[in-house]
């Protein structure tokens, strides 16, 4: 019974909480979304009667987990004071990899960046123990130049296959073949003896969206990420959506025709094999034999030299964007007939199709949008450039710690 009870407090690493109670904790999330922000602002927002929230935000000051310093950029005459969350209280390590790239930062607890990671490595074709010492590294570096931001408050996993977070375990990513059933928690928890989490792509993206561009206001949105593949990310009545098994948001996935085109899937027509930049790629490659473009020429050409030169009014590629982007509107509108968000909203990738193309794909979604969700609907492209699941990764860790 004694070793039983001594295997599990060292094994389920827990993390570190800065609110003692729901008061403070509800303080924490009101001045993560709206700071700087004063105790009356506090007062309006919660409701809690001001005796309680003046003694919730003294102790917080006072455990300095909250600051009410002026910010270093806010200097000047627009100087606002108010209360903020303390960025040297901590920080939070965050890894996303996936086939062609690992990408990692630093975040302290004011939901800053302070370090970032990327490198362009093959690990589609590695062993797991290879993997694992790739994403190791890639933390120890993050780990070191953190060494003046306080305590580290957890270590989040960024996985691009199907995850079971409870157990902490990747079950598999159809993109990297070695990668079936790893304990990936166990595994770093022991090496770095921080408190992990595991999170799948699509859920950590949203909330990276939702944290650091939407500041938590709107209650019910989708995020379309696009590139080789393409997904969404939903957030309904204020909850980001899973699914059993974490396997929601497979938009790519939806038949959009019945042409015979073969999907990554093993089906045919999906929205994936018409319109993501893997088929835009390939497209172009197939269309060019004998036509006046900025591609001809070019020895292998991407899914973004594709989108870049339709920027550039390139025939050929305009065409192939317009048919891929039409596509992506009427399958998004789709969507949002039967969930009705609040705000749709791109990968920024979208935008290097250049602003004309962009309102073509806008277009076309709100012409397919029934005239009852129109009018509420707002489209717009992320600005959150890169980084996107590691930060949303870490963001998720510091979401945890500020619950009571
Ligand atoms: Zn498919």
């Amino acid at each position: 019974m004694y070793i039983r009870s001594f295997v599990l407090s060292t094994d389920k690493l827990k993390n570190i909480k800065l609110a003692a109670n729901g008061t403070q904790a509800l303080i924490l999330r009101i001045v993560r979304d709206h700071s700087p922000i004063s105790r009356t602002g506090i007062v309006d927002k919660t409701g809690q009667p001001h005796a309680a929230v003046s003694r919730s935000t003294a102790l917080l000051l006072e455990k300095r987990i909250l600051t009410e310093e002026a910010r270093r950029d806010t200097n000047g005459p627009r100087r606002k004071r108010g209360l903020q969350l303390n960025g040297d209280y901590g920080y939070v390590l965050s890894v996303e990899y996936g086939p062609d790239r690992i990408e990692g930062i630093v975040m302290n607890t004011a939901y800053e960046t302070v370090e970032k990671f990327a490198i362009e490595t093959d690990l589609a074709s590695l062993s797991q123990a290879a993997i694992i010492n790739q994403m190791t590294k890639c933390l120890e570096q993050l780990q070191a130049k953190a060494r003046n931001c306080g305590i580290c408050l957890g270590i989040a996993a960024v996985d691009p296959g199907i995850i079971d977070d409870i157990k902490g375990t990747s079950i598999m990513a159809s993109t990297i073949e070695d990668w079936k059933n790893v304990p990936v928690v166990e595994i770093l928890e022991k090496h770095f003896k921080s408190p992990v989490k595991l999170l799948s792509t699509g859920i950590s993206k949203i909330r990276a969206v939702d944290r650091l561009e939407l500041n938590n206001s709107v209650q019910n949105f989708i995020y379309i990420e696009y590139g080789k593949g393409i997904a969404c990310g939903l957030k309904l009545n204020g909850t980001y959506i899973s699914g059993q098994g974490n396997l929601a948001g497979e938009l790519g996935h939806l038949r959009v025709t019945d042409a015979q085109i073969p999907c990554s899937c093993g089906g045919v027509g999906c929205l994936e094999a018409l319109a993501s930049l893997s088929a835009l790629a390939k497209n172009a490659s197939l269309a060019i034999a004998g036509k006046s473009s900025t591609l001809a020429g070019q020895k292998q050409i991407s899914g973004m030299d594709v989108l870049r030169a339709a920027a550039q009014h390139d025939r050929l590629a305009s065409r192939i964007v317009d048919e891929a982007f039409e596509k992506i509107g009427t399958a998004v509108a789709g969507l949002v007939n039967i969930l009705s968000p609040k705000m749709v909203l791109f990968d920024s990738i979208i935008e290097q199709a250049g602003p004309e193309t962009v309102t073509m794909l806008l277009r076309t979604l709100q012409k397919s949008v029934l005239i009852s969700h129109q009018s509420q609907l707002e489209t717009k492209i992320s600005v959150i450039k890169s980084h996107l699941g590691a930060l949303g990764g870490a963001a998720a860790i510091l979401d945890d710690c500020i619950t009571a």
